[in-house]
């Protein structure tokens, strides 16, 4: 387990000027969990003034008492370290602010305030003589960590529980962020919600109104980051926060699809979801997935013992751009996941898209959109609950247009053209340009090289007497050559 060494001196130099400072937070779980701290938070009963004057590089800006020191790292995780004076905050009216907020001398008061008990463990460097006193005093020794954990945060770590610290209800009632914190650290730590803390989120979730849009949408954005976020969205919809936070997404909980899908509308948008992170795909892409069928309750009508949606893709952008609008995504990513969902739909069967049809598209969806619509695609068909999706179509698809975005090969890519060939080598308009032309163009696309104006002009001279026809003759051969390799080169690519 490694402690940076500028974290360390920050203890350190607390410690001699006789004041306690430990690691808490993120960075001490992330730490016992062998995961790289995103940031190092250090808590220290110095007060903000003391540790000002202890550190002068700092900023301060007089919120809660966190001085954040600044180190002369290379490292972005070190550069910036906040440190914070213990303190207790009680009473939560608005559900989000406490409206007092203390400073204390115990380190277990301050990990009281914390939400759960994960992230409520403070932890020092051992060293001989704390790591005893520590043992005799019966605290908890982990490695070469001394740690200060009241409320069996290491055990939870090892069992894999978010557990609030102290009565749930009571937490969640002071602070409704909690309520999708709860559920974002199980969605990226893989773990479940103990049980009481589960049955009082329940019960608590309609607080999450209180809390602002920009807030929901950083935990949401975290969710849909994380390895798991169809485990995320299920404990969101099982709790109550999705109809809160999502209303739009919930709309598919339970609505079942035509008889080609055995999944529910919401079931195979989550799982596309899932595929995305599952490949890595990038935020935009997971949205786009998350959310490419949610018009679909809201078109779906009955048909002959079945179901249809048509403009489910028109009505499920406009609810796409609304959802992402009042929840503030940046106007970039609105756009994009807009485009997506409005174009999920296209269409690719093997044999049945032409050329012609496949430059159509990619001018509808746009150069830059296509190869993430492609992504979409293969998210939502994994996602769909059908054993064999089908990439190789979609492989197929990517490789017509790439081929159809091509521009074709001509004369106009050589380096002279005709005029050259009149000023320089006094030849007169007519088919005896278009032949040393051709001629030339085979040349060049057997030796790109040869490419430039000198060696064009004098291989031009060679050519400007011999038999028109026979020299456009040799430009087309090797033309159509190399459209063959090309379409090779493209096919291989997308191995069909
Ligand atoms: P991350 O890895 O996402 O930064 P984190 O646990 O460090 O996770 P932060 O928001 O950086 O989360 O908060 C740091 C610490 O402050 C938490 O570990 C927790 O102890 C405490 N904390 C943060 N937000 C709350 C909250 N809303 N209620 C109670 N404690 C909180
Ligand atoms: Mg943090």
């Amino acid at each position: 387990m490694n402690i940076p060494t500028k974290v360390k001196l920050i203890i350190d130099i607390l410690n001699k000027h006789d004041f306690e400072a430990y690691i808490v937070g993120g960075s001490v779980r992330d730490l016992l969990l062998q995961r790289k701290p995103k940031d190092w938070d250090i808590a220290t009963n110095a007060k903000p003034e003391e540790v000002q004057k202890i550190f002068p590089k700092n900023f301060y800006k007089n919120d809660f008492g966190t001085v954040t020191v600044l180190t002369d790292s290379e490292d972005a995780s070190v550069k910036e370290i906040e440190v914070t004076t213990y303190r207790t905050e009680a009473n939560y009216s608005d559900q989000r602010h406490p409206d007092s907020l203390g400073f204390t001398e115990k380190i277990e008061e301050d990990l009281a305030r914390r939400d759960f008990t994960i992230n409520a463990i403070a932890a020092m460097p051992a060293d001989k003589d704390n790591k005893n006193t520590y043992k005799q005093k019966g605290g908890a020794v982990f490695e070469d960590l001394v740690l200060v954990d009241p409320f069996g945060g290491l055990k939870d770590l090892n069992n894999k529980l978010i557990k609030a610290v102290g009565n749930p209800s009571e937490r969640f009632a002071e602070d409704a962020l909690r309520l999708m914190r709860a559920v974002r650290f199980a969605a990226q730590l893989d773990f479940d919600i103990e049980e009481e803390t589960l049955k009082d989120l329940t019960s608590y979730s309609p607080a999450l109104k209180a809390v602002s849009n920009e807030r929901i949408r950083d935990e949401v954005v975290q969710i849909v980051m994380s390895n798991n976020p169809e485990a995320g969205f299920n404990l969101m919809q099982q709790t109550g926060l999705l109809a809160v936070a999502l209303p739009e997404i919930a709309e598919g909980v339970g609505t079942d699809q035509n008889k080609h899908h055995t999944l529910t509308v919401f079931e195979h948008n989550i799982k596309s979801l899932q595929y995305a992170a599952k490949y890595e795909y990038s935020l935009p892409i997971r949205l786009a997935a998350l959310l490419h069928d949610v018009g679909k309750p809201r078109t779906r009508r009955a048909k002959e013992n079945d179901f249809t949606f048509y403009a489910h893709d028109v009505v499920g952008a406009q609810m796409t751009e609304k959802l992402l609008k009042r929840l503030r995504f940046s106007n970039e990513v609105i756009d994009k996941v807009t485009h997506l969902v409005r174009h999920h739909m296209f269409y690719y069967d093997v044999g049945k898209v032409t050329e012609t049809g496949a430059r159509r598209l990619l001018r509808r969806v746009g150069k830059e959109h296509f190869d993430d619509l492609i992504k979409v695609r293969i998210a939502e068909r994994k996602g769909s609950g059908v054993p064999k999706a089908e990439p190789y179509r979609l492989r197929h698809l990517q490789f017509l247009v790439e081929k159809a975005a091509q521009e074709p090969i001509t004369t106009g890519q050589l380096a002279i053209g005709g005029n050259d060939l009149i000023k320089d080598l006094s030849m007169k308009p007519g088919p005896e340009i278009g032949g040393v032309l051709n001629a030339l163009l085979a040349e060049v696309l057997d030796d790109p090289k040869k490419n430039n104006k000198e060696w064009l002009l004098k291989r031009a001279n060679d050519l400007k007497d011999k038999n028109p026809k026979e020299l456009k003759a040799m430009g087309e051969a090797a033309k159509e050559e190399a459209e063959r390799k090309r379409e090779e080169d493209i096919k291989r690519k997308y191995h069909v």
